[in-house]
């Protein structure tokens, strides 16, 4: 399957890229940025330092270091207010950049978390249609995607909304 949800730590899997929900600062934060800056090891931070930032929407590459896959992507996702502020365009913009970026570096494997939906507060049934649509409209051509949860309910939610829309 070229899209696959899977329940687990994305920090630990052996993919090409995997994508970091990083904050504008891409200094580093708490919840799946935390845990991948602790596993990367310090360097990561040098270099993130570098980087100037990121928008909202947009995705920038950086080394993985003590990392067992080949590049971080780093994505800002919005902060859910309420979904009229251009909450399902930004966080598809997410995907679709990352996706791009994944594709010119030549991986042909990536690992999202579920982006938005910890301290940013994107309620998950929300977050997960935009994530599977934008993944089956915008994945290149033999690309693989993982769909990571870390709660094995938000894996329901993803799972169900991949299976309603894969078809
Ligand atoms: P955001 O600020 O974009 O909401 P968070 O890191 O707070 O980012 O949460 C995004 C999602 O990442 C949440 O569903 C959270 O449960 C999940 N998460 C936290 N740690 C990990 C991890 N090590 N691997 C995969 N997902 C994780």
């Amino acid at each position: 399957m070229p899209v696959t949800v899977i329940q687990g730590d994305i920090i630990q899997l052996e993919v090409d890229a995997i994508v970091n929900a990083a904050n504008e600062s891409l200094l580093g934060g708490g919840g799946v940025d935390g845990a991948i800056h602790r596993a990367a090891g310090p360097e990561l931070l040098e270099e993130t330092k570098q980087m100037g930032g990121c928008p909202t929407g947009q995705a920038k590459l950086s080394a993985a270091y003590r990392l067992p896959c080949k590049g971080i992507i780093h994505t800002v996702g919005p902060v859910w207010e309420g979904g009229a502020s251009g909450e399902p365009a930004l966080l598809g913009a997410c995907y679709r950049n990352s996706l791009a970026l994944a594709k010119e570096a030549g991986y042909t494997s990536i690992a999202f978390p579920a982006i938005s939906t910890g301290v940013y507060g994107y309620p998950v049934p929300q977050a997960a249609v935009v994530a599977v649509r934008t993944v089956l409209a915008e994945m290149p051509e033999d690309m693989q995607v993982y769909l990571v949860c870390f709660r094995a309910e938000d894996a329901a939610v993803y799972q169900g909304v991949l299976t309603a829309l894969d078809r």
